[in-house]
């Protein structure tokens, strides 16, 4: 299968390349499965001081950054990745989850990110040259390299062989709609901690349900919200009954 080509437009080129080389991401480079190409959008300027930010229109605090290198950057990444689905990172963006990262891997080939500075970009990007804006979660950081990686990661795992196991991407929290289940390994007991008898027992199917009950409790007390959407079963509906009770394990 071709590899999945992911085209960043950032103003620090430098900050995107330890992160797509390290782990999962970089053997998925090393073996082709996703492409990474970096654009310094400092290289799309044109002028002698390759301004890449001026003041906004209106006034107000802080810079924002201009069309023009945004607008070239995009032109020349058509002309590698004709295809290319374009996006900005923005707090104004819609927000971004699991559901989407999946979208975003079955419907695409290639993706390119936009990374803001300063106070942002000129809104002229957002309204007329991106399929797509895109935040990463109600808060605001210093610029959109971390929020593209954090974009470029989780769609990068949901691409068949990125990850290694298919089933550790399955089970991963969100991916059925609730949180992964507590995980332990060696020690059996660390400090008087002992690891849960139950998921030493050997015995598949009580596992199975401690796993379940524990996913369900951690979920109830954490990310109530993610209840009310998840697809749940009668037996599910069961033990999210015993958690309200106030019941510890499934045993
Ligand atoms: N003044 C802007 C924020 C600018 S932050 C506002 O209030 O909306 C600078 C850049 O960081 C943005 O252009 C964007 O690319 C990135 N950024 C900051 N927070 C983000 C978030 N939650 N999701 C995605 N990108 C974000």
């Amino acid at each position: 299968m071709s590899s999945f080509v992911w085209d960043l437009l950032t103003l620090f080129p430098e900050i995107i390349s330890v992160y797509v080389h390290s782990g999962i991401l970089g053997r998925a480079v090393e073996d082709g499965k996703i492409t990474v190409r970096v654009h310094d959008l400092r290289d799309f300027t044109q002028d002698k001081h390759r301004t890449a930010d001026d003041y906004p229109y209106g006034g107000g605090a802080g810079m924002v950054m201009k069309p023009e290198p945004i607008f070239l950057a995009v032109d020349r990444v058509r002309e590698l990745a004709p295809e290319s689905r374009i996006i900005l990172m923005s707090p104004q963006g819609r927000p971004f989850d699991q559901e989407e990262a999946g979208r975003l891997a079955r419907g695409s080939r290639a993706v390119t990110l936009i990374c803001g500075r300063y106070e942002g970009v000129d809104a002229r990007v957002s309204e007329h040259l991106v399929d797509d804006e895109i935040s990463i979660g109600d808060y605001v950081i210093s610029g959109g390299e971390l929020a593209a990686l954090v974009v470029l990661d989780a769609v990068s795992r949901c691409l068949p062989g990125v990850v290694g196991d298919e089933r550790s991407v399955s089970t991963d929290s969100f991916y059925q709609g609730i949180l992964k289940h507590p995980q332990y390994t060696r020690p059996e007991s660390y400090r008087g901690m002992r690891v849960p008898e139950m998921i030493l027992s050997g015995h598949h199917e009580k596992i199975r349900r401690f796993q379940r009950f524990k996913a369900l409790e951690k979920t109830f007390r954490n990310r109530p919200d993610l209840l009310d959407k998840a697809e749940l079963t009668e037996e599910d509906q069961e033990m999210l009954n015993r958690i309200r009770r106030g019941e510890r394990t499934e045993a």
